[in-house]
């Protein structure tokens, strides 16, 4: 997952390009971490993607984004 270093907002909206075939869907896996689907392609999306591609929905900002997960261990 990723959290706004801003307003620490987990929610985010994708903004693709208008070229991009096929339906874009965003969902996590057994790690937290974020899987987007577009179209028949599937990939994990890192940082670098979201602080390109990710819109807070908090705060509308973007390139903020910094890497959450929850840990259990050094959450303690
Ligand atoms: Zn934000």
């Amino acid at each position: 997952m990723f959290k706004c270093k801003k307003c620490q907002a987990t929610e985010f909206q994708l903004v693709v390009q208008k070229n991009v075939q096929g339906e874009v869907q965003v969902a996590t896996n057994e790690f937290n971490e974020v899987i987007v689907k577009v179209g028949d392609q599937e990939f994990i999306a890192d940082l670098m993607f979201m602080n390109q591609f990710a819109v807070c929905k908090g705060c509308d900002g973007i390139k903020h984004w910094d890497y959450f997960f929850h840990d259990p261990v050094s959450a303690m």
